[in-house]
């Protein structure tokens, strides 16, 4: 706990074999037969893993900010989309937490045109923020997410493994990305825990018994549904974006046959990526 990662330890052949961290100041090293980088969309690690990464793009950006929740309004999430924005608004109890979707590279362009427009931009995708605008004082209560949509074209090279978004960074579209950052942690345990279990009472026999390409087996298992999700969030975000840039005097519905595949195929399909996942992880008994 309260430990920064700031590097791996190698032997001779190169293979990693452990950590350096930083704790209270002071730098320690952690020797291990494998090591697991599960540090998030700016991964200090993945430069140690050097494949590359296959960037699919990302049209969206997120400006971030708090307003008033008042007790007698809806609990569940909230979301809009709207010519000039798409807003999700998550309740956290006495406040919501609002996400408002912009085209990325934007912000900028945004500021300059003052904090009352931006006001009036948000209140025109979502009446029910009216009323609380004014609780945005000054741009230090909006903050920028940049949103990108990438991965490791390799997730492990011998002694360290990359998961959740430190090997594929994911878009907030869907509220996914948590789902798959937790079914690759099941997969790459219950694919070492075998090994681990043998190892337990001499955990120095785990480098004996320890299979390396079980490392790679966690990328073989968890790379289409990653992919796939990854495909579904690029094509949902060009929706969103071309919507709220859909000028005015044009409709805001899709075709008809556009809106009857959202309304049937899709709309099936769509719970079973957002909410179960594509190949959902169950632990090994
Ligand atoms: C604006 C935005 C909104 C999103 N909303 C949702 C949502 O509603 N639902 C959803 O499912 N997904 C959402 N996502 C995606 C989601 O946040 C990620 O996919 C998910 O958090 C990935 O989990 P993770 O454990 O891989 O990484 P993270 O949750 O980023 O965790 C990485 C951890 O590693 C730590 N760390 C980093 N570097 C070091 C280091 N050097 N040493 C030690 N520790 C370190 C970090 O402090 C952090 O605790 C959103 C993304 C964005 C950008």
């Amino acid at each position: 706990m309260e430990a920064e990662t700031i590097g791996v330890l190698r032997d001779r052949q190169g293979r990693v074999r452990g950590l350096r961290y930083r704790q209270g100041g002071e730098e320690h090293r952690l020797r291990a037969v494998a090591s697991i980088a599960a540090d998030g969309r700016h991964s200090g690690l993945r430069g140690e893993i050097g494949t590359g990464l296959r960037t699919l793009g990302s049209p969206i950006d997120v400006l971030w900010f708090r307003l008033d929740r008042r007790e007698d309004e809806p609990t569940e999430l909230r979301g809009t989309i709207g010519r000039g924005g798409g807003l999700v608004a998550i309740n956290r109890g006495d406040y919501w937490q609002v996400a408002f979707l912009v085209r990325k590279g934007t912000d900028e362009e945004i500021e300059a045109t003052g904090l009352p427009a931006f006001r009036e931009r948000v209140a025109s995708v979502a009446a029910w923020t009216a009323d609380r605008l004014d609780q945005l004082r000054t741009w230090d209560d909006v903050k920028l997410l940049s949103v990108t949509v990438e991965r490791l074209r390799q997730w492990a090279v011998p002694g360290l493994l990359a998961i959740g978004d430190a090997a594929h960074t994911m878009s907030p579209l869907g509220g996914v990305g948590v789902n798959l950052a937790i079914s690759d942690a099941v997969a790459a345990a219950n694919l070492l825990a075998p090994d681990l279990l043998r190892a337990q009472a001499d955990p120095d026999r785990f480098e004996k018994v320890l299979n390396p390409a079980i490392l790679d087996r966690v990328q073989q298992r968890r790379q289409w549904p990653t992919m796939l999700t990854q495909r579904i969030q690029v094509l949902g975000q060009n929706r969103v974006i071309a919507f709220t840039e859909t000028p005015p005097g044009r409709s805001l519905l899709p075709p008809a046959p556009a809106l009857a595949l959202l309304r049937g195929p899709i709309a099936r399909m769509l719970p079973r990526v957002f909410v179960y996942g594509i190949r959902p992880e169950r632990v090994a008994g």
